[in-house]
């Protein structure tokens, strides 16, 4: 099927093609560059602290042979995937990281932390179980504060409120900008693709002036509304509207949302790390700095946090506004946190908004794709 795609789209098209290059010049302007991996990172902190915080590489096949070699088969991919990229060499972004910072998030990544250390200057940063006592809201903030210092004593540099402060706006105003993005994806025809949204979204860790960025969403956003009055579409008027969630799934992860949008639906919302969400709550900006940044950083309504009830209410609030016919959940093989939370997400969807739900178990190899295709194209039918 041909797409009708929107022009401004050549701009994140050439960003990540890019990127390498672009933060090697960065470094030897003299930049300091902080590499994470996980939404749990706080990237305020290292914008005060004069750095560039950097999305570190987990999302190709490739690396997963020489992952395995050291961590056991059975690990989710995007564990084995980051953990090859770095022993390897391959990841340019691993590569000029003057800081690695890492979260306790599921047990795999972890004990992949404590190998990885080995490598790199590498920070773990304690997560509490929950996001709702507050007990678990003051253990994550001597987490923050922790980082703060520690970056403070890694790059000289003192991490003042002021600075925060100007770090919590700047992120603020981009996610503000994200959001007023994912709107236009109510219309129908949705006038940009899921798998170009997943593409804007990922160039956003690689665009490393955000201003420049800030300016290329804001051009795409009126191409938007153009196509939009225009009724000109992404994918055709009518196509079943679907919300992915589950784990991250980045470039060079993407064949489930590809999957989808060749068999005829649109990928309206995608609801992982690798899509909307970061963007989806702010850091307030009327409380004291740190508290904020903590609060909003340790509401990620991630697996790993038990209970976890956000994701479930999230998932059925973005279904409702963004009008999807259904949801689409994907796990990587080995990921149990999310594949257990499959069941409960299930059963939430199926209570509180009668929604069709498909459950999809892979992992980043091409082997399943033509089984996954079959069993979306039965879900699609099974709509009517
Ligand atoms: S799914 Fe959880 S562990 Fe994975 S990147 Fe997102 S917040 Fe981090
Ligand atoms: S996908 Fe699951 S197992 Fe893999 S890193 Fe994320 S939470 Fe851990």
């Amino acid at each position: 099927m041909t797409l009708s795609r929107a022009q401004a789209m050549a701009h994140f098209d050439m960003a990540i093609p890019h990127a390498a290059t672009s933060l090697k010049q960065l470094k030897d302007d003299g930049a300091k560059v902080v590499g994470f991996y996980c939404m749990f990172a706080p990237q305020e902190v290292a914008l005060a602290a004069g750095a560039q915080p950097v999305a570190l590489c987990a999302t190709k096949e490739e690396p997963i042979a020489d992952g395995e070699k050291t961590l056991p088969r059975n690990f989710c991919p995007l564990i084995k995937s980051s953990y090859g990229f770095a022993v390897t060499d391959k990841c340019p972004f691993f590569l000029h990281s003057d800081l690695i910072v890492g979260e306790t998030t599921c047990d795999g990544k972890k004990k992949m932390f404590e190998l990885m250390a080995r490598i790199k200057p590498l920070h773990v940063m304690k997560l509490p179980q929950g996001y709702s006592t507050e007990a678990d809201k003051a253990y994550w903030l001597s987490a923050v504060l922790e980082l703060k210092e520690l970056l403070e004593t890694t790059f000289g540099v003192a991490i003042t409120d002021g600075k925060l402060s100007a770090a919590i706006r700047e992120l603020n105003e981009e996610r503000l900008l994200i959001q007023e993005l994912a709107d236009y994806m109510k219309n129908d025809p949705v006038p940009l693709s899921g798998q170009d949204m997943l593409k804007l979204l990922w160039a956003r860790n690689f665009v490393f002036d955000r201003s420049e960025f800030g300016a290329q969403v804001r051009e795409l956003i009126g191409e938007l509304k153009e196509r939009v009055a225009k009724g000109e579409g992404a994918l055709p008027k009518g196509a079943k509207r679907i919300v992915v969630t589950g784990v991250p799934t980045g470039i060079g992860a993407e064949k489930v949302l590809k999957i989808i949008e060749e068999c005829g639906a649109a990928v309206v919302y995608i609801e992982n790390c690798a899509g909307m969400k970061q963007f989806v709550s702010l850091v307030d900006e009327g409380k004291p700095v740190l508290e904020a940044i903590a609060e909003k950083y340790l509401g990620t309504h991630c697996s790993c946090m038990s209970p976890n009830p956000r994701r479930m209410e999230l998932v059925a609030e973005v279904a409702r506004d963004w009008r999807a016919d259904g949801v689409v959940d994907i796990v990587w093989q080995g990921c149990h946190t999310y594949n257990v939370e499959s069941r409960v997400l299930k059963d939430y969807l199926s209570s509180n908004v009668n929604l069709p739900y498909l459950h999809i178990e892979t992992d980043y190899s091409l082997g399943d794709v033509e089984q996954i295709r079959t069993r979306v194209q039965a879900f699609l039918e099974m709509m009517g």
